[in-house]
């Protein structure tokens, strides 16, 4: 926890200070051992960032008071469209992606996404929030990513797809394609960037991307793990 988000119901006297119990406050108490008068990076989820000099600490809880100072650091511009993961990888997918900066995502159902997955409890809104607050607090972030879940594929990339990808960069990963992955090619402007489901796309599902101007990247030779794959690939468009 490289930050310590918080909640408009964490402040106790409406404006600097905050008391911290439970998983947040185990973590100042037992991980940052802090001390009456250190200084913690926290922030506002959906607002600024700034320093908490904690005035008491005890069994219980932890009270800090707050400044918030700094803007949060800038989101990636992209859409991210990735073809619904196995449950246990979603999250972790979430946590990376929100740390590294992504702040738009679609979860949409391809071929070869088991339909079980949609039933996963993972996608309930709480487990997917927990995720979201991780990667916020492992990337000094505050701002929540918003997701949608699209579990047809056919009236998504038709109905929905071109309105969202208008006027961005539209890349679809697939492993062969004939061009490489731009590197920095995220950094002109927006993007949308498919990414497929651990069995692939088939073919004709690339074939309706294609017929909507997604151009077909590849990131080398090498078959990587779709969460392996999603980190390279906004690594070399943003980074
Ligand atoms: N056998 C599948 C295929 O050939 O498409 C492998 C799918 S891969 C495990 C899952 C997803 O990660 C792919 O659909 C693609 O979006 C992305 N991916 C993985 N390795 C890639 C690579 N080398 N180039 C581009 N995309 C890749």
């Amino acid at each position: 926890m490289n930050l310590i988000l918080l909640f408009e119901d964490d402040f106790i006297n409406g404006k600097t200070a905050v008391r911290l119990v439970g998983r947040r406050f185990e973590h100042v108490r037992d991980v940052l051992r802090a001390q009456v008068g250190g200084v913690l990076c926290v922030g506002l989820a959906d607002g600024r960032i700034g320093g908490g000099t904690v005035t008491s600490i005890n069994g219980e809880c932890v009270e800090m008071d707050v400044v918030l100072s700094d803007n949060p650091p800038p989101p990636l511009d992209v859409r991210l469209v990735l073809a619904l993961p196995r449950p246990i990888m979603l999250k972790r997918i979430l946590r990376t992606i929100t740390a590294m900066g992504v702040k738009k995502i679609i979860l949409f159902h391809s071929s070869r996404v088991e339909k079980s997955y949609w039933k996963s409890p993972v996608l309930q809104p709480e487990i997917i929030r927990e995720q979201l607050v991780l990667g916020l607090e492992q990337g000094r972030d505050t701002t929540l990513p918003e997701i949608r879940l699209c579990p047809r594929f056919k009236p998504f990339v038709e109905d929905d797809l071109p309105d969202m990808a208008k006027d961005t960069l539209q890349l679809v990963a697939h492993p062969g394609a004939m061009e490489a992955c731009p590197e920095g090619g995220g950094k002109d402007g927006p993007v949308t960037l498919v990414v497929g489901p651990e069995g692939g796309f088939i073919p004709y599902e690339l074939e309706l991307l294609a017929g909507l101007g997604f151009i077909p990247i590849h990131l080398g030779k090498r078959i990587l793990r779709v969460e392996t794959a999603v980190t390279a690939l906004l690594a070399k468009l943003f980074l």
